[in-house]
């Protein structure tokens, strides 16, 4: 028998949550944000879920491949564009809309032979300060993009820092608008945070295009202000995995690695079968949600390469062989949120979920 340990996902839940995004911006149309293999969840595994997308965005040009090979024909868009000029060449190919951030990126397509026009995102730094030309640079990329017979559409975009925070968008907003007013063309701001709490009140930040993660894989943006419950989201992925040992500790005994736990008394514990080489955070130290059987625990001393340890007091039936959820969905209806789990490891929902190792099978569920 395989280790027990599996990746589940929810291909319902993933259509659910992107039809959460669509009503949550009704008038724009949505990139389906599939980088870093789909947050983790696999590109192939989401796609038919997705296919109501407008587009999907993503970063590499292995994955758009991947995408192309499932037959889909429209938009994709390469977020942070070409990582050198010969990417150019399977840009045409693959037919992608990329993201120009920098100047070589310019200069690389005024120097690219093509028959076949592209069709770009020029990108402003408003104040993320990570990609995007300053609000300074941006005209003359637009004019030297503009005047490019390689270039046939310009899209203008821009990236919140803060959407989910206490800073908020309203001066990147600005800064956007400003910068694109009297520029022809289409426009794309919203991440999933911005998307769900600000773009149904403004169609500034609806745009044309919004472009939702985090969200269509079932985590808030904004938790623990919020949690998927009252956006309506559903859990997408299950980490899920069985006891493999019993223990029966004695008061002063300790569990682990650098014994870190102490039992104050008598008590079972159990051994589950997933450790930080599965991805599971190491981080997670005592106190952990988890769920046996359905019932919540939590976890018990440090987490290893391939096991971790949980208090059975709650579940006293529990044998080697009982289910165990590490997030996700449970026996009889139970769900154990990723974002509780990650919170509890000092973590986001964002990097659980991407950092599930390739040793652990995900199945389409
Ligand atoms: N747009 C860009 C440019 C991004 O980098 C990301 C993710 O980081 C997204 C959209 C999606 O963001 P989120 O997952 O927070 O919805």
């Amino acid at each position: 028998m395989p280790r027990p340990i599996q990746a589940l996902i929810h291909t319902a839940a993933l259509t659910h949550n992107l039809a959460r995004a669509r009503a949550a911006a009704p008038d724009a149309r949505v990139w389906a944000v599939v980088k870093a293999n789909a947050y983790g969840h696999g590109i192939e595994n989401v796609f038919q879920a997705f296919r109501g997308a407008d587009g999907f965005a993503l970063l590499d040009l292995e994955e758009a491949k991947r995408l192309r090979a499932l037959d889909w024909r429209g938009p994709i868009l390469l977020l942070e564009g070409c990582f050198e000029p010969r990417d150019l060449e399977l840009c045409s190919r693959l037919d992608l809309w990329h993201v120009v951030h920098r100047e070589a990126q310019i200069d690389w397509l005024a120097a690219h032979k093509t028959q076949l026009p592209h069709r770009v995102f020029l990108k402003l730094n408003s104040g993320m300060n990570r990609l995007g030309f300053t609000p300074q640079a941006f005209r003359s990329a637009w004019v030297r993009l503009n005047a490019l017979p390689q270039v046939d559409e310009i899209s203008f975009m821009t990236h919140f820092a803060d959407a989910d925070g206490p800073r908020g968008i309203e001066h990147q907003l600005k800064c956007f608008l400003e910068a694109t007013a009297d520029l022809q063309g289409e426009r794309s701001l919203s991440n999933s945070a911005a998307a769900l709490r600000l773009a149904g009140d403004d169609p500034q930040v609806r745009a044309d295009w919004v472009r939702p993660g985090i969200m269509t894989y079932g985590s808030a943006p904004d938790y623990p202000e919020h949690d998927i419950a009252h956006w309506d989201l559903q859990p997408t992925m299950t980490l899920r995995s069985q006891l493999i040992a019993v223990q029966h500790l004695q008061g002063g005994d300790t569990v682990g690695y650098g014994s870190t736990f102490t039992a104050e008394q008598p008590m079972r514990i159990g051994i589950v079968a997933c450790g930080y080489a599965d991805g599971y955070p190491r981080h997670a130290g005592t106190g952990t949600p988890v769920l046996v059987e359905g019932v919540r625990t939590r976890t018990l001393g440090r987490v290893s390469m391939d096991m971790l340890a949980v208090d059975l007091t709650p579940v006293p039936a529990a044998q080697c062989g009982a289910e165990v959820t590490l997030w996700g969905k449970g026996p009889r209806g139970t769900v154990l949120a990723i974002d509780e789990v990650a919170r509890a490891a000092g973590t986001l929902g964002y990097e659980l979920m991407c950092a599930v190792a390739p040793r652990v099978p995900v199945l389409a569920a």
